[in-house]
């Protein structure tokens, strides 16, 4: 921690700050400069708050220089994590694309949805079977029944499975059916559902929170791993801003950041980042030219009439041509991508 005193601060308020900072264990290298004095606190103390340093008379601004978390750390490991979906390798050179309705509507709509995404070329079938609405009212998804539809769908075409888990009840039956557990925006700091999660065996995809910075969400994953998972990806799905012409703002950011900061995996999604359909091809070309380890996209075979989020999601036509568009810059940027069944 580096500790920058005001300009004109006293010795006594100097001498003050060097006696809290011994008092709550740090070792304190002083730096006195023409104008203004410098302090080095050493010692490690991830959950130190250093507000209780900024308070102090005399101090004019606080820096940490290690991060709160460890395990999901670049520091503590180097090298990328490649998470092994049964099979199928997350976070390597292969993009992964998962794809599929928000919700599991019926077992004909997933099942048309699954054959159009093996097709292409895709290896993950999403769909919700409990959806976080923020209407009451709304399409609640189909519980347990939908988790078989989805999972036998997926088995027909040789797909993984994710689907998102919302309560902490619910993950032993999720963890049944799916591949990948997916914890939705507004639980990012559901803290016991995270220590939960870490005591499952199947890899999570820890979508961002509305409003959370990249260091709340990344203390998120560590909360997973520090409880015993370690299999975690990360999922950049917007967030709130000022902007009204879209429904959250896509923050490509965290791609770069994420990769600098973590050795974990981190997919873009930008059918929930942007929210309208004719923007999501554009923005999940840009989301592998960035660097994500994959995508997840929203399609449905009948869009208008889908029980939730139908005005951002692709038909299957547009879901086929951005999976060829994908493949070319896949390839620029050094991914592959299986190649689609000739009759798609
Ligand atoms: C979803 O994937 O359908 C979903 C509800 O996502 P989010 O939690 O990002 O809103
Ligand atoms: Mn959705």
């Amino acid at each position: 921690m580096v500790v920058i005193m005001n300009a004109d601060a006293p010795e006594r308020q100097v001498e003050e700050v060097i006696g809290k900072l011994n008092g709550y264990g740090f070792d304190v290298h002083r730096s006195t400069g023409v104008r203004q004095t410098v302090l080095g606190a050493i010692g490690v103390k991830p959950d130190f708050d250093i507000r209780h340093i900024k308070v102090l008379e005399g101090v004019s601004d606080v820096y940490r220089v290690t991060t709160p978390y460890k395990f999901a750390s670049r520091t503590w490991k180097k090298e990328n994590t490649v998470i092994d979906v049964d099979g199928l390798s997350v976070g390597g050179d292969e993009l992964i694309i998962m794809a599929g309705p928000c919700s599991i509507e019926s077992e004909e709509q997933i099942e048309v949805s699954a054959a159009v995404v093996a097709a292409t070329g895709a290896q993950v079938l999403r769909g919700g079977a409990y959806k976080p609405r923020s209407s009451p009212y709304a399409f609640q998804g189909l519980g347990v029944p939908g988790l078989k539809m989805i999972r036998e769908a997926a088995d027909r075409h040789g797909l993984k499975v994710i689907t998102e888990v919302m309560e902490i009840n619910q993950i032993e039956i999720v963890a049944t059916y799916a591949d990948i557990l997916q914890i939705g925006a507004r639980n990012m700091q559901n803290f016991s559902m995270l220590r939960e999660l870490g005591k499952v065996d199947k890899p999570i995809f820890l979508k961002r929170g509305l409003s959370s910075t990249f260091e709340e969400w990344i203390m998120s994953a560590e909360y997973i791993i520090a409880n015993g998972n370690p299999n975690v990806m990360f999922c950049e799905r917007g967030i709130r801003t000022f902007e009204t012409y879209t429904r959250n703002t896509l923050d490509l950011s965290a791609v770069p950041v994420i990769k600098q900061k973590s050795h974990l995996p981190i997919i873009v999604d930008p059918s929930h980042g942007v929210g309208i359909r004719d923007k999501v091809a554009p923005l999940a070309r840009a989301g592998v030219a960035v660097g994500a380890d994959g995508l997840m996209i929203e399609i449905h075979p009948d869009p208008p009439t889908a029980k939730s989020d139908g005005p951002q999601s692709l038909y299957f036509n547009q879901f086929r041509e951005m999976m060829q568009e994908l493949r070319m810059i896949a390839q620029i940027v050094g991914r592959t991508l299986p190649e689609p069944a000739l009759v798609a």
